[in-house]
């Protein structure tokens, strides 16, 4: 069998250091891309060897992020797979294993030199020759009995790699960087076992990477200088090279790298400020990749057919905020009701309890509100429509639609409003008010938009009235302001009653009883 020939298996190998950062998130779409544009498998690794920040908390914030994002892994936590267990600190025994044949192989020593002499060296290394070139491999001359001899008697060692001292230069063909070379012989014989028996970074990677067959090596290019060394790891251990793919990095809009410094940064703030998941996953996508170069809108279906390597550029990508608004506005219109009812649901109760985007209600409030979603799922899918076109983000939800969760009474009226368009001067306000009202009180006229809207517009010739300054006062007196949804399709959704009590509301407060 050829390289070609193989399944494509790739992963995705975070450390639950905390939230998932959009890089991260990139990274792992375009691995869950490939794999599923080459009938590959995706796995899902969690590099969990850092005790301190490595909790089971910040383990379940990446999983949380990848099933927001919708990127189902074939392999690991949870669902398993025959490559497992998918912890780093739950594969020591493999990294035991794999220092075995590197014994075997005679490609490690064991090194004795304690962590004072090596300071020591490091230091004399600094003042006398200009720099520090790494290990000076005093123990790799060490008489293989005699260094057997202080392992037996418990003294402390690490292991450390054999780099071959012949080692032409380290090359490989990056996917997406092109032909790399690295002169090994600046490589020192790095530590692939410390004294407490732990596994390198590099080490585990190595281990782990070609025990569960990866073919294709997909991370950011903040591991382009690991790979030299893990590729003499590789060779050391007799194991076949993947291909590598490095990932420029994304950068803000002042071309710095992308940070907590330009406003959110991880995926979960992302999630928080109303933006859809699918429309992340396009966004993401097409920093640094492209289908053709122009198309915009790639949906997953069309990512995880058309995901190839041969289109990631080098280039540095741009984090344009502007365009991930323009583009999930995009996906808000697409969407069926029912989708975005449930996407929409953390703000949609906001709304119903009176609270602003980012404003928590109370667990009784949040409690009210999602009971109140799914006994009248469709009054909610209604809801849709009137704000679909306009609506960027999901937390605009809270403000465009208080005022269908205000029952009988305004609860917000804004004075500009109020000055613009109710006192203002000739436009006879109270007059239009009062014989709005007294259409919308008449029984026998269907409660819909379309009659409603049509029965106050028949006023206007009588009342020799614009059309215009009978709807603004209206509006303003159901919405309290005069910018909001469709108003009659709005007044179709909420109680004649209602209505009316909010007319009379505005009327009394503005005009008098
Ligand atoms: N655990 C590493 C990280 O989170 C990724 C290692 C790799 O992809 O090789 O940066």
């Amino acid at each position: 069998m050829t390289d070609k020939d193989k399944k494509v298996r790739v992963r995705f190998a975070p450390s639950p250091t905390g939230r998932l950062h959009v890089g991260g998130a990139r990274t792992a779409i375009y691995n869950w891309a490939f794999a599923k544009a080459t009938g590959g498998d995706f796995i899902l690794r969690i590099e969990d060897t850092d005790p301190e920040r490595s909790t089971p908390e910040n383990t379940q914030v990446i999983l949380n992020a990848m099933n927001w994002l919708g990127l189902e892994w074939d392999e690991g936590p949870l669902v398993g797979g025959s490559t497992g267990p998918y912890f780093q600190t739950q594969r020591m025994d493999t990294y035991r294993d794999a220092l075995e044949r590197l014994k075997e192989r005679g490609a490690v020593y064991p090194c004795f030199c304690t962590k004072e002499e090596l300071d020591a060296k490091r230091e004399a290394a600094e003042k006398e020759h200009g720099g520090y070139a790494g290990y000076d491999r005093t123990c790799r001359s060490l008489d293989p009995a005699e260094a057997q001899a202080r392992i037996d008697a418990g003294e402390a060692h690490v292991w450390r790699l054999k780099v071959p001292l012949d080692h032409g230069p380290i090359e490989f063909v990056d996917a997406v960087y092109g032909p790399m070379s690295f002169p090994a012989d600046v490589m020192d014989d790095m530590i692939v076992v410390r004294s407490d028996g732990t596994p390198t970074y590099n080490f585990a990677v190595v281990c782990d990477d070609a025990n569960m067959g990866i073919t294709h090596v997909i991370r950011g290019d903040d591991h382009l200088s690991n790979t030299p060394r893990q590729i003499l790891i590789y060779e050391a251990l007799g194991f076949d090279i993947p291909t590598f793919a490095h990932l420029s990095m994304i950068l803000g809009p002042d071309g710095k790298k992308l940070s907590k410094r330009h406003g959110a940064a991880s995926v979960e703030e992302f999630r928080d400020r109303g933006y859809l998941p699918d429309a992340m996953v396009n966004f993401l996508a097409l920093l640094g990749w492209s289908l053709d170069g122009e198309t915009t809108i790639i949906t997953r279906d069309v990512l995880c057919k058309e995901f190839s390597l041969d289109r990631i550029t080098k280039k540095d990508a741009v984090f344009d905020e502007t365009k991930l608004d323009w583009m999930n506005g995009v996906y808000i219109r697409e969407m069926p009701a029912e989708a975005w009812v449930e996407a929409a649901t953390p703000w949609l109760i906001r709304a119903f309890c009176g609270c602003s985007a980012d404003q928590e209600p109370t667990d009784e409030e949040a409690v009210l509100g999602a009971a109140d979603i799914e006994v009248r799922p469709e009054w909610y899918e209604s809801l849709y429509p009137l704000v679909a076109e306009r609506l960027v983000r999901l937390d605009e939800i809270p403000e465009k639609l208080a005022f269908m969760f205000w029952g009988d009474e305004v609860k917000t009226l804004d004075e500009k409003s109020v000055q613009k368009v109710l006192l203002k001067e000739g436009a006879r306000a109270d007059e239009a008010l009062r014989a709005c009202r007294e259409v919308l009180a008449d029984p026998s006229l269907a409660w819909e938009a379309e009659p409603l809207q049509e029965a106050c517009r028949a006023l206007c010739e009588p009342l020799d009235i614009k059309p215009k300054f009978l709807f603004q006062p209206l509006r303003v007196a159901v919405c309290g302001n005069m910018v909001s949804p469709p108003l009659f399709e709005s007044i179709e959704l909420l109680p004649r009653e209602d209505i009316l009590a909010r007319i009379d509301n505005v009327y009394n407060q503005v005009f008098g009883a």
